[in-house]
């Protein structure tokens, strides 16, 4: 199965636009790409959602069959490990294989040493094609990389090994994910992690690493951009270089797990992958999730009263919903205006404030990062949202299909 070069992970967390978000693919496609779309959901929000891997699977069968989408697509259990890939198997042909939890985990002496040895012909020098400078191997840097790495690797072999039994060879997209922690995989580590990948037989695909910055939920990157654009480009010639070298999947290409709309970085990577003729998965999925809140807030009536309160709810839960998210918000709670003002707000302010568009009046990311963790108040309001996510399907879905085309894809892909 090959997931082509382009592809986009749209997630969405209640399934309820998938045709929205295949419209605005297929719109870009219209232009002369060719991106494949993938429904991707983690566990945890399967859980917060209440939803079941089947109601994922359904979600982008319907859209493609509705539309009459005839290229490729997938349904992507994302963020699983060996505890939870099971019950994905049936419904899911792309896994993504999260094994962050197992870096700095020990390995034997035996396994370090062979895989040290393994890469004794990398030792001094080593000039990746294209790149400025040689990278310095030596054996103590390869001893920390497999100590920091090789038991993450190992669990990402034992999932591939249990999906092969499950599902057969070649009928899934294999990623790895290291993305969830706090520091960067520089490309001289991503180097040996492909290279223990391919030792231990995992043809994986997509590699999503940690980047340089801050991928903080639902707003733009904050970080170095000088810095991101030299180590995004260098691990897109590691990743060429992995793949001759180390006979790895010749389709395996950057992950960008973007926490949604990281739009400074899109033209430095529209740019990279371009340069080096070169493909990119991008995942970026709460971004429909705030659409939806947006568009009830825009359709007014029940849909803006809701819209509002989802806010006070979240506002007053922020401790709570906040918690898990820690490390990938940065909310300055002074910022957040109160539950009162909010509801004095019109359809046309509420949707300001919480719309993407950074440097418009009335944007405020910390109402926005807020809301984009808040997914679970309106889960716990079940009928009473996704109720309204019908009535006002048409307003909710043109919100949901012009953000990705408009403010995705068109940067993404220099449309
Ligand atoms: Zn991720």
């Amino acid at each position: 199965m090959n997931l082509g070069k382009y592809s986009i992970g749209v997630g969405d967390r209640f399934t309820y636009q998938g045709k929205a978000q295949l419209r605005a693919i297929m719109k870009a496609n219209e232009k002369g790409l060719n991106i494949t779309p993938v429904w991707n959901k983690s566990n945890r929000e399967h859980i917060y959602v209440g939803t079941v891997p089947a109601d994922t699977r359904k979600e982008a069968d319907e859209a493609v069959k509705a539309l009459n989408f005839t290229g490729a697509y997938f349904v992507d259990a994302d963020h699983i490990n060996l505890t939870t890939v099971s019950k994905y198997v049936e419904m899911s042909d792309f896994f993504t294989l999260d094994v962050a939890s197992f870096i700095g985990k020990e390995s034997s002496k035996e396994e370090v040493d062979a895989f040290v040895e393994s890469c004794e012909k990398y030792l001094g020098e080593l000039q990746i094609p294209r790149m400025d400078k040689p990278l310095h191997i030596t054996k103590e840097l390869l001893c920390e990389i497999a100590d920091k790495f090789l038991a993450a690797t190992q669990h990402a072999a034992e999932i591939y090994a249990f999906l092969i039994q499950a599902k057969g060879e070649g009928n899934f997209i294999t990623e790895v994910s290291m993305d969830e922690v706090e520091s960067p995989q520089t490309p001289v580590e991503m180097l040996f992690i492909l290279k223990m990948l391919a030792n231990k037989g995992v043809k994986v695909q997509t590699i999503a690493p940690k980047f340089t910055g801050r991928f903080n939920k639902g707003v733009d990157y904050v970080g170095d951009l000088a810095q991101f654009a030299k180590e995004f480009e260098e691990d897109v010639l590691v990743i060429d270089f992995a793949v001759k070298e180390f006979g790895l999947p010749k389709e395996l290409k950057l992950s960008v797990h973007s926490g949604s709309d990281k739009f400074s970085i899109y033209p430095i990577m529209a740019e990279v992958i371009a340069k080096y003729d070169k493909g990119l998965h991008l995942k970026t999925a709460g971004t429909t999730w705030l659409e939806e809140v947006i568009g009830l807030a825009v359709a007014g009536g029940e849909g803006l009263e809701l819209a509002k309160k989802i806010y006070e709810n979240s506002f007053n839960r922020q401790v709570e919903l906040c918690a898990p998210y820690a490390d990938v918000i940065d909310i300055d709670a002074s910022k957040l205006p109160s539950v009162e003002e909010v509801n004095g707000w019109s359809s046309e302010k509420f949707a300001n404030t919480l719309r993407h568009i950074p440097g418009h009046t009335d944007y405020n990311s910390n109402f926005r990062q807020l809301i984009h963790v808040a997914y679970k108040v309106a889960a716990e309001m079940g009928k009473e949202y996704t109720d309204l996510l019908v009535k006002y399907a048409d307003v909710v879905g043109s919100c949901v299909e012009e953000n990705i085309y408009d403010r995705h894809l068109k940067r993404l892909f220099s449309i």
